[in-house]
């Protein structure tokens, strides 16, 4: 069956049904959803032809009796369908610290630095970035030269989910060069799923970044808990889950602080089966954890991520310094353990 996204075409091997008489999407809904090992990823709303899947909590597509072409490509890119849980630490070939000297960020700002220096390269001509609102809200933006990053609330981190994947198709649409995505360990398993079923992303993703992530959350579950703590988001400037406390830091450098085990009554289903800390399918892992405060650790893994390390060091963009691998065990442990939860 012929699939089409804008102008691209490709064939998609129709995967086996595990409900035959039902639709690949209700496939998707009794395997994946119902079952609660959806991350919210979104790779299935990035590839649905009729852009009939959406997440204004949990994932859904509302009119599927109608609208649903029973196409397959839902359940062929989901990366939970046959779910493979990954952990570790992953293969890498350098294991640093970074802070970049151009931009401000949540930890080093290096998540920044590597998407401008592959610009500048000429490896890609666009990155998505997760921006926010001031209610913090969400935004997906398409960053094409780096003087959008001057927009402040672009760095830094969001505990939300945020729908970076819809709007990849966009971006892989309009790219003349490549397009880099940055996101949470489950997000990067969904785009190395498009990349293997579809040309069409294999050959214009060309750079992914992955976050490490204990967990995300939905808005509205977060925001009501922040503000039942005492967050007013009028102030709120950032966020940070740090040697295991949930810190919201004000404007007047007030900060409301607590224990992030206490958001476990809030924790998404999807995430309490998912195994993977550092992103190990990523070109590039970075976070926080590993590296002195301001610094971010950075997984070198592929050849593409470190053609722009070396790219950063000879501009002098970045500081670079020790990162301690040792330092993830516990959560990388601690993420493993939930591979328990996953109903088989
Ligand atoms: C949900 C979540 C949980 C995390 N948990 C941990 C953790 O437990 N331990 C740890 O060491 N690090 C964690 N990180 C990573 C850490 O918070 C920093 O993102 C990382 O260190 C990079 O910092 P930086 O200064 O280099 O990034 P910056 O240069 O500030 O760039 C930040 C990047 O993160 C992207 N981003 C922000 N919010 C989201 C989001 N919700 N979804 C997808 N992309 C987003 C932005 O688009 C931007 O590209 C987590 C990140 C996220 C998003």
């Amino acid at each position: 069956m012929a699939t089409a996204i804008g102008k691209s075409e490709w064939e998609v091997k129709v995967p086996e049904k595990t409900l035959k008489e039902k639709l690949y999407f209700e496939n998707l809904k009794a395997t994946v959803i119902d079952t609660k090992l959806c991350s919210r990823c979104l790779t299935c709303a990035c590839v649905c032809p009729v852009d009939g899947i959406i997440a204004p909590d949990g994932v859904e597509f509302p009119n599927y009796e109608d609208e649903c072409t029973d196409c397959g490509a839902c359940v062929r890119v989901c990366p939970r369908f046959v779910y493979e849980p990954k952990s570790g630490l992953g293969d890498y070939t350098d294991f640093i610290a970074g802070q970049s000297k151009r931009f401000k960020g949540q930890d080093g700002a290096m998540v920044t630095e590597l998407i401008v220096s592959a610009m500048e390269m000429g490896m890609i001509d666009r990155g998505l970035f997760v921006g926010r609102d001031e209610q913090w809200t969400t935004e997906i933006f398409h960053v094409r030269d780096p003087e959008q990053l001057e927009i402040p609330t672009l760095g830094g981190t969001k505990y939300t989910f945020a729908s970076v994947l819809p709007e990849l198709k966009k971006a892989a649409r309009f790219t003349k060069k490549g397009v880099a995505i940055v996101g949470t360990p489950c997000m990067v398993s969904g785009v190395r799923k498009l990349q293997q079923e579809f040309p069409f992303f294999r050959e214009r993703i060309k750079l992914v970044v992955g976050l490490f992530c204990t967990e995300n959350f939905h808005y509205d579950e977060l925001t009501k808990y922040l503000k039942e703590k005492g967050v007013d988001f009028s102030k709120l400037i950032k966020t940070d889950i740090t040697m295991g406390k949930f810190i919201a830091t004000m404007t007047d450098e007030e900060e409301v602080k607590f224990k992030v085990k206490a958001l476990e009554e809030i924790l998404p289903s999807g995430c309490n089966v998912c195994t993977d800390f550092t992103a190990v399918e990523s070109d590039a892992s970075v976070g926080s954890v590993g590296s002195a405060a301001g610094f971010s650790t950075v997984v070198v893994r592929e050849e593409n991520a470190k053609k722009i390390i070396d790219f950063i060091k000879k501009k002098g963009y970045a500081e670079f310094g020790e990162a301690k691998p040792e330092e993830l065990g516990f959560l990388i442990g601690h993420k493993k353990k939930r591979e328990g939860n996953i109903v088989k």
